[in-house]
């Protein structure tokens, strides 16, 4: 049996769908004791969750509060990014688009899933559903509305659509009465959903 063949046949036992494909080899090496199904699970958790968008978070608490900082994101975005140590696979050409009173910035891929992992980690299951993807380039203050997030008709709603060329991180607003706090606690406010346009930045606690 040549090397090429067993390749070709363990291509041929996995599922053709990626999420089940993915499935099948976690279950292989789970049963012959290679990982553990527990720390797989805590890895993507912390991808999805913790990882990726907590550096999103510091770009843009770090934009909110250093013009100097803000001018280069401006003016070459994935070199700023990696400034802060944030680069590489999915991240390599961003392009940071800031949202105002007039303006509120929202991305997509509608081709597929692309998404800037070194900044905000692995994508959600809905930006990758062909219902967001389909939808928010058609009727944007409609899928907005079912994030909550309503804007009057005279803020202009602006969709981003990412390619393999181009990803787009989006600035949210600074929420107000936010001045006296340094950029690592305005970090806290900053959200996924506010980096895709999908939501707002947090507004702080009431003290
Ligand atoms: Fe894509």
């Amino acid at each position: 049996m040549s090397k090429k063949h067993d390749h070709d046949h363990a291509h041929a036992l996995l599922p053709p769908e990626p999420a089940l494909r993915v499935q099948a080899i976690e279950t292989l090496l789970v049963e012959k004791g290679l990982v553990d199904s527990a720390a797989v699970d805590a890895i993507v958790d912390a991808y999805s969750n913790d990882i990726g968008p907590r550096n999103g978070a510091l770009v843009v608490a770090r934009a909110w509060t250093d013009p100097e900082y803000l001018d280069r994101l401006r003016k070459d975005a994935t070199s700023a990014i990696s400034e802060l140590g944030f680069s590489g696979m999915q991240g390599e050409h961003m392009v940071a688009v800031e949202n105002s009173e007039n303006l509120h910035n929202v991305v997509v891929c509608t081709l597929c899933s692309c998404y800037p992992w070194p900044v905000l980690g692995l994508p959600p299951a809905w930006y990758k559903s062909s219902a967001y993807r389909a939808r928010v380039v058609r009727e944007p203050r409609a899928v907005l509305d079912e994030f909550g997030l309503s804007f009057p008709k005279d803020v202009e709603i602006r969709v981003w659509d990412s390619t393999a060329e181009v990803r787009y991180l989006v600035i949210p607003k600074r929420p107000v009465d936010t001045d006296a706090m340094a950029a690592d606690e305005l970090a806290g406010l900053v959200t996924r959903d506010s980096m895709i346009g999908t939501g707002l930045a947090l507004a702080p606690e009431a003290s």
